[in-house]
């Protein structure tokens, strides 16, 4: 294809969660007017809607469902409760495959007090079990490495490498990775991490947001592309360059843009979304 006349939002999804006040039926028809091409949907999204009607909503849009957010949370110092966690995840699954989302993006889980090593093998022992089930649904499980502030209560994977190697350990077409430059910017082994990721075909999926400076909430003061510290333009330059072809998913929690106009605040994240020339 002629890359001048490829559509320049082609590769742009937005995560429901970043544009919180709206519903899902808004947030379907204003991301398709703007000319957004892929939407990834919290749960939160679905509850009490018939799915069958969530998929033909999205469907109808022309937008591509490109993952559920979010399963995991595998860790728990009892039996019972991690039983409960894989239920909840096959729940999820089921609801991706209703929706027909490529992916169910994990948030593995950490439990405080009990070591992140623990924690790592109980993720790998949910995964074992949950594997067949996302393959049989036709659905990808992508483990998102998320930021060390977290590993008391959110993951024990917290770099890249760990995520690789867990992917790795299963080699399967099913499980792979979500990258969040959030979450990841900081590592000095990244551009190593992301090569090994894309030559393993590990990388299924790329989530942007930018550190504000300073941060005033550990979760919910994220930035626009381009107005923080994270060197984004690298980092798509490493991605592109392992033959990464997916979307580039917006997710941003704020609940300072989250008290704006959010057809303003999309205005602004299409824009800066638009200088990276993906
Ligand atoms: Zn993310």
């Amino acid at each position: 294809m002629n890359k001048s006349k490829k559509n320049p939002l082609s590769r742009l999804c937005v995560h429901t969660i970043t544009t919180k006040p709206w519903t899902l039926e808004q947030a379907i028809e204003k991301y398709m007017l703007s000319g957004i091409q892929g939407i990834s949907v919290w749960r939160s999204y679905l509850a009490g809607l018939n799915l069958k009607s969530c998929r033909n909503m999205i469907k109808e849009s022309g937008l591509e469902a490109v993952a559920l957010v979010r399963g995991g949370f595998f860790t728990g110092l009892k039996k019972e409760g991690r039983a409960k966690a894989l239920d909840e995840n096959r729940k999820a699954i089921d609801e991706a495959s209703a929706i027909k989302a490529n992916m169910v993006v994990l948030v593995c889980g950490a439990t405080p007090r009990q070591s992140l090593h623990i924690s790592r093998d109980q993720i790998k022992s949910a995964l074992e079990i949950l594997l067949p089930y996302a393959e049989k649904n036709e659905v990808k499980l992508a483990i998102e490495p998320l930021h060390p502030m977290y590993a008391d209560t959110r993951s024990a994977i917290n770099t890249l490498k760990q995520a690789n190697k867990m992917a790795e350990y299963f080699n399967s077409p099913w499980l792979g990775v979500a990258l969040d430059v959030y979450h990841v910017w900081w590592d000095p082994d990244l551009e190593k991490q992301i090569s090994r990721c894309g030559e393993n075909n590990n990388l299924l999926a790329v989530h942007l947001c930018d550190w504000k400076i300073p941060t005033q909430d550990m979760l919910n003061d994220r930035e626009i592309m381009g107005k923080g510290i994270i060197e984004i333009s690298q980092i798509i330059q490493w991605i592109e360059k392992t033959g990464y072809d997916g979307f580039y998913e917006v997710e941003i929690f704020s609940d300072h843009y989250w008290r704006k106009d959010q057809d303003i605040f999309l205005k602004e994240i299409i824009d800066s979304y638009l200088k990276y020339n993906i």
